[in-house]
């Protein structure tokens, strides 16, 4: 990881730590390794916390770890190894681009499509935003 990227992880988690009055807050991964593989057993509960779609998300871990991810008995096997806080960060990436209004950080959204276009839309403030992300 760049040292660049690391500072800015840094001050994400002082953010996220000062911005906890909020009573969203997302399960951390739970899981473990098994010979060169990494099983998370609680991928479900966090989809139906984050209210996103299993098979978006597991996309974009996909994508973000670059490693290949197949869902077996409601767990996610992650072909390789990779330690929960980079899981965990990822999610949370995820939640920040897909979940959380960047106008008033709610996770009250909805992601809407129009003329080809994802958008999204929160329902608490009514802010609306293209998705950039092309998962
Ligand atoms: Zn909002």
């Amino acid at each position: 990881m760049e040292y660049e990227q690391l500072l800015e992880n840094a001050y994400k988690n002082i953010k996220s730590v000062v911005g906890n009055s909020e009573r969203f807050e997302i399960p951390k991964v739970k899981g473990f390794v098994s010979g060169n593989k990494t099983i998370i057993t609680n991928i479900r509960e966090i989809v139906s916390y984050i209210r996103r779609p299993l098979e978006h998300l597991i996309k974009f871990l996909q994508k973000e770890l670059a490693v290949y991810g197949k869902l077996e008995n409601g767990r996610l096997t992650l072909k390789t190894r990779v330690n929960s806080n980079k899981v965990n960060e990822k999610i949370a990436l995820y939640v920040k681009e897909f979940v959380l209004c960047h106008e008033c950080k709610k996770p009250d959204t909805e992601i809407i499509s129009e003329r080809g276009i994802k958008f999204k839309h929160c329902l608490a403030c009514g802010a609306k935003y293209p998705i950039k992300s092309k998962i």
